[in-house]
């Protein structure tokens, strides 16, 4: 076989064999095609599209390219979630210790932010000795002993993607829904997982904007993972607006905890995570449909035991123990915070979500460049909600800056984001659809 005669057969509209897809991503693990062949292969894939066959094979392939864990020993279903990305939205550390309540095992492999999107693994650094990046042997150990553990992708994890990305980020190939889908799936479905739920966000915090967007590539991700024998379903959920009240790394895992110990549950916050969870429950079957699994997942947020899953997974991967107890000694706070005041009164009509990512990113809460280091104390509090009214002398938010002049220009930004005027209606449907699969 030859790299080039199966580029020229995708650029001419051809189907590939599974044996040709194969042999390319064979091509980019082992250097045998060149950077440009990788970048024109690419560039016909975006063109010419991939059928779900050659989709199932791009990801089987590329989750092959390293490492892929088993479970042999296991008897609980093996769970995961993946967001396509937002603003505040820590759902993940609320699942992963609710699920892992419930007897499902969790090893839950994530991200850092992305673009103007926050990541779990910055949120989870925020916590003195939280390891993120744990070796096998200690990641085994930690969801034999605890059930759950968030951690970090490792270089073993489709190396593929990570060549291919590289190239796709150079090549404005990024946004093809046939290589997002063979990006997410491969690092996901490599941790042997036997279950998947897909949060598919939309709205303008959102990477797909639209809600047709984010149908095709749920629709892609659903058929492609359940394509590669894990039972899959997807939810679209709205990203128009903060998902928690919170944005900035340890600001959002104070929510988390308070979300856990039930000091401070943000209601959309709860609404996608219980959605979510209890749709894996089913489909790991630990329940029998999606609302009795949410049902289960309710009981283990209001009973503690979610919360008591989540301190044992911070101390089991080196964090304190009383973080539960004293979170406010571990997540320092920033120097300067300051309430941000709307010009005008009126109610929240529209929230720019986008800014508000990459007013945290200017805060220093995010990276820059992939070098950047972040500041995790900065970020946003109390967000006011869309449809919600404000006089002059209530805040849109709280800023948490390093400085004033970083907290000034963060007000400022916060302002423009956030659009009040007379009150309409306000569509507050959320997690509105489900998705093929089996979720039920
Ligand atoms: N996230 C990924 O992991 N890959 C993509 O291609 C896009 C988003």
């Amino acid at each position: 076989m030859l790299v080039r005669e199966i580029i020229r057969k995708k650029r001419d509209g051809g189907s590939l064999s599974d044996e040709e897809v194969a042999f390319i991503v064979k091509g980019l693990t082992d250097d045998t095609a060149s950077e440009g062949q990788m970048a024109a292969f690419a560039m016909a894939v975006y063109f010419q599209k991939l059928t779900v066959a050659e989709r199932i094979a791009l990801t089987c392939a590329m989750r092959d390219s390293g490492s892929v864990l088993e479970w042999p020993d296991e008897d609980r279903p093996v769970v995961d979630k993946h967001s396509t990305g937002g603003i505040g939205d820590n759902v993940s550390l609320m699942l992963a210790p609710a699920l892992a309540a419930c007897g499902a095992a969790v090893p839950m492999i994530s991200g850092r932010g992305l673009g103007h999107t926050g990541g779990t693994l910055d949120k989870l650094d925020a916590i003195p000795g939280y390891d993120t990046q744990p070796d096998e042997n200690r990641l085994r150990e930690v969801i034999r002993t605890v059930g759950c553990a968030v951690i970090g992708q490792t270089s073993q994890i489709a190396p593929a993607d990570k060549r291919l990305y590289g190239i796709r980020d150079t090549t404005a190939t990024v946004s093809s829904i046939d290589l997002i889908t063979a990006s997410i799936l491969s690092k996901k479905l490599a941790a042997g997982l036997d279950a998947l739920v897909l949060d598919v966000k939309f709205g303008n915090g959102a990477f797909m904007g639209s809600k047709a967007e984010a149908r095709t590539l749920a629709d892609s991700l659903v058929s492609v993972a359940n394509g590669a024998g894990c039972r899959t379903a997807a939810r679209l959920t709205d990203m128009s607006q903060p998902l928690a009240a919170a944005a900035g790394n340890a600001l959002e895992t104070l929510n988390a905890i308070h979300f856990l110990t039930g000091d401070h549950v943000d209601a959309r916050l709860w609404e996608v995570t219980c959605t979510l969870a209890g749709d894996l429950l089913y489909l790991g079957r630990l329940a029998d449909s999606s609302a009795t699994g949410r049902a289960k997942i309710e009981t283990a947020f209001t009973s503690g035991v979610a919360a008591e899953k989540f301190a044992q997974m911070v101390v089991a991967l080196g964090g304190p123990s009383d973080l539960m107890e004293k979170p406010a000694e571990y997540l320092a706070p920033a120097p300067v915070t300051v309430d941000v005041f709307p010009a005008t009164d009126g109610h929240v009509l529209s929230v720019d979500t986008r800014a508000i990512g990459l007013a945290v990113i200017g805060l220093g809460g995010g990276r820059q460049v992939p070098t950047d280091k972040i500041d995790p104390r900065v970020g946003f509090t109390g967000f006011a909600e869309i449809g919600q009214l404000l006089g002059t002398n209530q805040p849109i938010a709280q800023v948490h800056a390093a400085t004033r002049e970083a907290a000034e220009n963060a007000a400022e930004a916060l302002r423009s984001a956030f659009v009040l005027g007379d009150p309409v209606e306000v569509d507050e449907s959320l997690c509105t659809v489900l998705l093929e699969g089996d979720a039920a």
